[in-house]
């Protein structure tokens, strides 16, 4: 290797105090150990990334920030979601690193895998995706929802990596890439694999959540899935249009029927068919607004333009890092 690679490690934190400690102190010995091993420059930066948090996380990662230079931390001024403290804390840095990792607060991933992400950096890739073995240690429910989630967005044509979450390296080059995409409903691990790029997969095995809960309930786990979908495929609204156009046809079959009868004389007969029709033609136009709403709520937040995070703060003591070291 010619020489130490500039390694930003960017984590979100939402509500994170119990894992925090252990977290930035695993950290800590994983840098000193590339440190050593020059693999990585001394410059290189676990980037803490608060994402709106309600408990003590933002003094913790203040404190880690002024006991070590290797620790920065990111204040969002609201909590902006996983993927928005992510992508928030991946442009902030954008600049100051040869690439970036982004990985969960929670352990839960391997980080004995970012050397080997840096390593595959090193030989010329610019995307690593951290890809998982195995799930048993999500629970049956969480497994199943989650692979299926993954083979339903292969099923609408979303070019997905299985079984890979947000644990990924990315290049200056790639990140630079990700940030020309303006789009608010930001989806990583759909745009990711679609900013080309050589890259490659890492596997491990996933672990328990180390301390304090997952952040992801049902509720946000549900709105993140149907996001996917909907952020990048119009399948659904094909198929909707396929069933309006399939129920037009059944209507006009109806209609003539109908009309039949009425001709023949036979007009109580048709009453029973004529009802079913009338509430499967309501069900399905009420299926097809509903989800027509759904594009257009999406349009809808594109064209505010809003932003997708407001950074409070910044903390990182570039001006101590040992640059000198490359001299
Ligand atoms: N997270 C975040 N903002 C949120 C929710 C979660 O930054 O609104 C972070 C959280 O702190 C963790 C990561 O995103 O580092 C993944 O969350 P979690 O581990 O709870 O999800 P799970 O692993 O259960 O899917
Ligand atoms: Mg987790």
């Amino acid at each position: 290797m010619d020489k130490p690679i500039k390694l930003y490690v960017v984590v979100p934190c939402y509500n994170e105090e119990a894992v925090l400690p252990e977290t930035a102190k695993r950290m800590e010995e994983l840098f000193e150990s590339m440190c050593q091993s020059l693999l990585i420059d001394r410059g290189s930066r676990v980037v803490f990334v608060d994402d709106g948090s309600r408990d003590k996380t933002w003094n913790i990662i203040d404190s880690l920030t002024k006991k070590n230079d290797i620790f920065a931390g990111i204040r969002l001024a609201h909590n902006a979601g996983h993927q928005n403290a992510v992508l928030g804390g991946m442009m902030t840095v954008m600049n100051e690193c040869d690439c970036a990792v982004s990985i969960d607060a929670d352990l839960q991933d391997d980080i004995n895998v970012i050397p080997r992400m840096a390593e595959r950096f090193a030989e010329g890739y610019d995307v690593v995706f951290g890809v998982r073995n195995k799930r048993e240690t999500d629970t049956w429910f969480k497994r199943t929802t989650a692979e299926g989630f993954y083979k339903v967005m292969r099923m609408l044509g979303v070019d997905l990596v299985f079984n890979h979450a947000d644990f990924r390296l990315l290049s200056r080059r790639a990140l630079a890439a990700l940030s020309q995409y303006p789009e608010r409903n930001m989806f990583l691990r759909g745009i990711v694999p679609t900013l080309g790029f050589r890259s490659t997969c890492e596997y491990y095995d996933r672990q328990e959540r180390f301390a304090g809960e997952s952040k992801y309930p049902l509720k946000k786990m549900l709105s993140f899935a149907f996001d996917g979908i909907t952020s990048f495929s119009i399948r659904p609204i094909r198929f909707i249009s396929g069933l309006g156009a399939a129920a037009c046809i059944v209507a006009i079959v109806m209609a003539v029927y109908t009309i039949v009868c009425k001709i023949i004389g036979h007009t109580d007969s048709g009453w029973a068919s004529l009802m079913l029709s009338l509430w499967f033609i309501g069900g399905v136009q009420l299926l097809s607004i509903g989800l027509i709403g759904e594009y257009i709520g999406k349009i809808y937040k594109e064209v505010k333009r809003r932003p997708r995070y407001i950074i409070e703060a910044y903390v990182n003591n570039r001006e101590t890092k040992a640059e000198d070291d490359n001299t």
